[in-house]
């Protein structure tokens, strides 16, 4: 493989310009292609340009090869990278503007058990430029430029555990928020983590106001580890540690992921724990019910259920609310488009 534009920061290629010998001003021509998703072979350069850049470079660090619009409006998307893999993304339209979910690795080796990304664990990290490219290509897809975004906010809750791809995670997320790109702040990205926790300790220390979440899923320690090997190497309370810090930074609240299993962690106990762990913190907690996925045994809460849990950890003081399933005829939980596509090949 050989390297990929959007990798480079704007100081990055202004340097490969002066190093090719071009004239300054084409850098920003070329930064401005790679940001508004174009391919070299589409930049608007001369073809001598073009040739030097294509010596080096691929042409375009990856393609949609597929997208599936799904009746509410949400649309999934599969990317082909240069070498071959596969990674899947989501367009979900909101009235304040238009979400994209965002993969981080091919595959995932934190093998939770409920999740579709880690099956065939890791495969590999995803470099910088292959995570901004999925929004400069999806903007591009839905008709944005960088002047007029079409998407306004990411989600880092495609495929993979963000902090385990953490240098290159940091890298697209200055990237990202470069003023002559594309712009997109941190305030409008959430980063969601399993809870590696040591590694939120350092994101606090970045300087960005991202908004930090942590798929939690169980109050209990115990239970936890049934469901997420990762709490076997970080407890729910060394996570909580960890936040502290990262709200004492940043002063952003948190969110908990908690997506709600069928007689598994939606009972009275769970609603107890839950309220005794998070009452009084600078938090939100986020329902969804489990979307089922085919390979593994279990099933999401029913939505009566899930009203309930919701209603009484409101009533406990919580601020908490329930996420609508969305793209569910399209399998919109991480990791299904792209093993429905891996298997059928
Ligand atoms: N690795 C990161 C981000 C990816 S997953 C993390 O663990 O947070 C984004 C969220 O979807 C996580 O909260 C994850 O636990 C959850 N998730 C994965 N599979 C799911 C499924 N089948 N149904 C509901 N939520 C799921």
């Amino acid at each position: 493989m050989k390297e990929i534009l959007a990798d480079y920061s704007f100081e990055e290629i202004e340097n490969l310009i002066k190093e090719l010998n071009i004239q300054k001003f084409r850098a920003e021509q070329v930064y401005q292609g790679v940001m508004n998703g174009k391919r070299i072979t589409e930049m608007n350069i001369p073809l001598e340009l073009k040739e030097k850049l294509l010596e080096k470079f691929e042409d375009s660090p990856l393609e949609i090869i597929e997208h599936i619009e799904s009746s509410d409006g949400t649309i999934k998307f599969l990317f082909k990278l240069c070498d071959g893999n596969i990674v899947e993304g989501v367009l979900m339209s909101y009235i304040y503007g238009n979400t994209q979910c965002v993969s981080t690795q091919v595959g995932c080796r934190m093998n939770c058990a409920f999740c579709a990304s880690g099956l065939n664990g890791l495969i590999r990290n995803l470099s910088s430029g292959e995570i901004l490219y999925q929004v400069l290509a999806v903007n591009k897809f839905a008709g944005g430029t960088i002047k007029l975004r079409k998407v306004t906010n990411i989600v880092l809750m495609g495929s993979g555990e963000p902090l385990d791809n953490y240098n290159n995670v940091v890298k697209f997320l200055k990237n990202i928020n470069a003023e002559k790109g594309i712009n997109i702040s941190t305030r409008n990205i959430s980063l969601s983590t399993c809870g590696i926790a040591n590694k939120i300790y350092d994101l606090a220390e970045e300087g960005f106001s991202l908004n930090l979440t942590i798929s939690l899923h169980s109050a209990f320690d115990e239970e936890r580890k049934k469901i997420m090997p990762v709490a076997n190497a970080f407890s729910i309370n060394e996570i909580l540690k960890a936040c502290d810090y990262y709200f004492l930074k940043t002063k952003r609240r948190y969110i908990f992921e908690y997506s709600l299993i069928k007689g598994q962690n939606d009972g009275q106990k769970d609603i107890e724990a839950l309220t005794k762990l998070l009452k009084g913190r600078p938090c939100h907690i986020n329902l969804i019910r489990l979307n089922e996925v085919k390979e593994k045994n279990m099933q999401g809460t029913d939505k009566k259920e899930a009203y309930r849990f919701l209603g009484e950890l409101e009533k406990n003081g919580l601020s908490v609310s329930l996420r609508r399933q969305i793209g569910v005829d399209i399998e919109g939980a991480c990791g299904q488009l792209r093993n429905k596509f891996v298997e059928g090949k």
